[in-house]
């Protein structure tokens, strides 16, 4: 029986065409670099980092993997694109950081070492995915018993096709055209209930909204356009 890999090419292409411009805080990433102190601290809080074991899933060129490992965790991150993973290892000899990147999916990883990771991130990723349901069992396949997945995406509504799409794309061109395709997009109903058939117990769920006016994000209870989940492994 043949394999098939749960990725979908034009979208990793899409990252690794940009992934020259992951570090830099004014282009395409400039959104992954403001959201990364709020979600940093949410998942820290919850699931304190330091000596952890940790799965970045779709880690890019390591914003967020690289400052797990600032907080003292031990990070392994993965990515199915191949240039922002060598941006990522790159960027490591400018920091000075530590993080085991690797070219695999989540898939195969969670074949290879089950239950080995006490927290597994996935952030911004399973909106690209063919079968986002696959990651997410994957997801609770990787974690220990007792441990952490956090999760985050886009929700799919009206709302969210205004800001995520016309807005971030057309008005503000914070993202490029194309970056986002809303039928991907996932409904907080939806990806708790693909949590649950994974085997996940809900923790929290919190919203990460925009302010156009003042250019700031905040997580609060609205999770209208882009939101995070926590779980547990029971
Ligand atoms: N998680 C990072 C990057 C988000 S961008 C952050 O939030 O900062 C989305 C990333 O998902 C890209 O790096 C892209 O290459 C990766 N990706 C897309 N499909 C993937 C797949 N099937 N397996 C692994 N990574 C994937």
């Amino acid at each position: 029986m043949t394999q098939t890999i749960n990725a979908d090419p034009a979208e990793l292409d899409k990252f690794s065409a940009l992934a020259h411009h992951w570090w830099d805080p004014q282009s395409e990433f400039r959104p992954l670099h403001e959201i990364n102190p709020l979600r940093l601290d949410w998942i820290d809080r919850q699931a304190s980092l330091a000596g952890k074991r940790v799965v970045d899933i779709g880690c890019g060129g390591g914003i967020l993997s690289e400052s797990m490992a600032a907080r003292g965790a031990q990070v392994t991150g993965i990515d199915m694109a191949e240039k922002p993973l060598k941006v990522a290892k790159l960027h490591m000899l400018e920091s000075g950081l530590k993080v085991d990147y690797r070219q695999i999916t989540a898939e195969e990883l969670a074949a290879a070492e089950p239950g080995a990771f006490d927290v597994v991130t996935c952030m911004e990723m399973l909106e690209h995915v063919p079968d986002p349901g696959s990651t997410i069992r994957a997801c609770a396949e990787l974690a220990k018993p007792g441990g952490w997945v956090f999760l985050s995406t886009l929700n799919r509504n009206p709302k969210s096709y205004l800001f995520a799409i016309l807005g971030a794309e057309y008005i503000l061109k914070l993202l490029p055209r194309g970056t986002h395709d809303w039928a991907r997009f996932i409904k907080p109903s939806e990806l708790i209930r693909l949590t649950r058939d994974a085997g996940l117990d809900m923790a929290n769920l919190a919203g990460m909204s925009y302010n156009p006016l003042t250019r700031a994000y905040r997580i609060g209870p609205d999770v209208d356009v882009n939101y995070l989940v926590a779980c547990r492994k029971p």
